[in-house]
């Protein structure tokens, strides 16, 4: 059952990804992609599942290709030439997540990026996709925070432990089985590719404090 949609970047053009997209060697595939001039494209039916996550996790479901839909933006990405994703390909998103969150049951909180359901492993789509534009067209969760820009860092460790607890909260897969300051790092910097994006650091400093607490308030009153 559908439930989740996750947004990705191609890391290349529009044709090789397309190529790249329906060979079935390569194996990988998305459900939707939609070019840098709003172009949209289906390659595999909503209800087939497509190869586009990986080991991945997210509020309690690994295995994420089982429930969710891919959508793939063509954008050449932080290592051939990151750039803004542009107007008309973020409109036929909105569209596109308009028509699929109707159609399915899917919550504010279970639209995410490839990063936020693997973290350290993918930092698609990245901190210059505009979370802050879907959510004010009704798609995501992005709640205003008043300070969010507060850069000083926190090393106390209960509030270290309370943040942990918040992206739990929020959906984040925190495994217990690797070196925890590795762990709560990139699973902050995923947090902040998609929830503050000015700063990525992956170090807990107080804007990311407040932004964890108010989306990690919103996720539980949606539950
Ligand atoms: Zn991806």
């Amino acid at each position: 059952m559908i439930d989740t949609i996750i947004i990705h970047y191609t890391a290349m053009p529009c044709d090789t990804s397309l190529d790249r997209l329906c060979d079935k060697s390569a194996q990988v595939s998305a459900h939707y992609l939609i070019d840098e001039d709003g172009s949209l494209y289906q390659m595999v039916a909503d209800n087939k599942r497509a190869w586009h996550a990986g080991v991945s996790y997210w509020q309690g479901r690994d295995n994420v290709n089982d429930n969710s839909i891919g959508i793939e933006l063509v954008n050449l990405g932080h290592e051939y030439g990151y750039t803004d994703f542009p107007t008309e390909q973020i409109a036929v998103l909105c569209e596109l997540l308009g028509r699929l969150t109707a159609r399915y049951d899917v919550v504010a909180s279970k639209i995410v990026g490839h990063s936020d359901i693997a973290p350290g492993r993918k930092i698609d789509p990245g901190e210059k996709f505009p979370w802050a534009h879907l959510a004010r067209q009704g798609f995501g969760l992005y709640p205003q925070v008043s300070a969010a820009d507060e850069m000083a860092l926190i090393c106390d460790v209960d509030r270290m432990i309370a943040a942990k607890k918040h992206l739990i909260a929020i959906g984040y897969g925190i495994s217990d089985h690797e070196a925890k300051v590795f762990e709560m790092e990139k699973t902050l910097r995923a947090f902040q590719m998609h929830w503050r994006p000015k700063c990525c650091h992956g170090k807990l400093d107080h804007g990311t404090e407040k932004m964890l607490q108010a989306v990690a308030g919103e996720v539980v009153n949606l539950l």
